[in-house]
């Protein structure tokens, strides 16, 4: 039997159960690997994102901290631990509730007096696999290209029963099943990523299992700092003006992002659109914030194009553009804000 094993489940919001496809094994091809990004769901880079507890004692807190901060030694990203009501990221401490955290920008869908984190238990790298999680990465052992053919029938006797006792439909969601390959940022399989657990040889058809990891491993930490992630780079929002024509863009290299900003001076309707052939997505945040999400969109525009109708209030918003389809490679767009 497999017993006593913690495991975290990431959560997905219902709406984002089409990420998840049924399990595809792609063969791993060459190339560096690489952790896996659910890049839909990635915050502004750049981004201070601020910290509230809900319970811990202060050994748990500064256990929490000093694993937070081993992604931002890398991502340019800061977590700003000063329990603000309305902080991005809240994490409980409920032990009855295993660990597991949103991913990435759908903790900002979450009500605010509800955790978006829970750390049931610490053991090892526990914090700072959830905090992977955070800010936007995917479990390892659901990468696509991570070529795991499961031993499906094994699993699901193991996590039927304690200390998960999981229902099959949840089997398969925190295991089984792989990301959809166009909604990850990532290539081959990191067997020593901090996003994979620990399971044992009689879960594949290979035999071989994995070990856990409880620190970041050399390839996380290059890959979280890297242009497809969240790279040290001065990130420069460029201005729109409401009711101007569409402004030419272009993302120019594969994972790049692209920061747009514009100011609403009188409250009311307004439309952001892209325009163009290449296939975009688009979040808009605000007002005054560039980590309170407002709307994402992917293909409500024109052709392949994202659309965002709002009413906002007066105050400074913020647009990030990524492009859909890496593999499709790059493009032009335009962008244009209406009111
Ligand atoms: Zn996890």
């Amino acid at each position: 039997m497999y017993e006593n094993v913690k495991i975290c489940h990431d959560r997905l919001l219902p709406r984002e159960q089409a990420l998840m496809l049924p399990q595809q094994t792609i063969s791993m091809g060459t190339g560096p690997s690489r952790a896996v990004f659910l890049f839909r769901k990635m915050w502004i880079n750049g981004s201070k994102l601020r910290v509230r507890f809900m319970g811990g004692n202060p050994a748990q807190q500064a256990l929490v901290k000093e694993q937070a901060q081993w992604w931002t030694q890398h991502a340019n990203l800061t977590f700003d631990f000063n329990n603000a009501p309305d902080a991005e990221i809240r994490i409980a401490f409920n032990s009855s509730d295993g660990a597991w955290s949103y991913i990435g920008t759908d903790c900002q869908g979450i009500p605010r007096n509800e955790p978006t984190m829970n750390l049931g238990f610490l053991d090892g790298g526990t914090a700072a696999h959830e905090f992977g999680h955070t800010i936007g990465l995917a479990h390892e052992h659901q990468n696509p290209r991570g070529g795991i053919e499961w031993n499906e029938e094994v699993v699901i006797r193991d996590l039927s029963g304690p200390p998960n006792n999981w229902t099959v439909e949840e089997i398969r969601h925190n295991v089984l099943d792989k990301y959809a390959v166009d909604q990850i940022r990532g290539t081959n399989f990191d067997p020593d990523s901090i996003m994979l657990y620990f399971f044992p040889g009689s879960w594949v058809k290979s035999g071989i299992g994995t070990k856990a990891n409880d620190v970041l491993s050399a390839l996380e930490k290059t890959f979280i700092a890297s242009k497809d992630a969240y790279p040290r780079i001065p990130v420069q929002a460029v201005e729109l003006v409401i009711n101007a024509a569409p402004t030419p863009a272009s993302i120019g290299k594969p994972g790049e992002e692209d920061l747009f900003t514009f100011t609403v001076k009188t409250s009311g309707r307004h439309v952001i659109e892209t325009g163009g052939q290449t296939d975009v997505v688009m979040k808009l945040f605000g007002p005054n914030s560039q980590t309170k999400l407002i709307a994402e969109d992917d293909d409500a525009g024109v052709g392949l194009n994202s659309r965002i109708v709002r009413n906002l209030i007066a105050g400074q918003y913020f647009v990030q553009i990524r492009h859909y389809n890496k593999a499709r490679g790059t493009g032009s767009y335009s962008i244009k804000v209406t009111r």
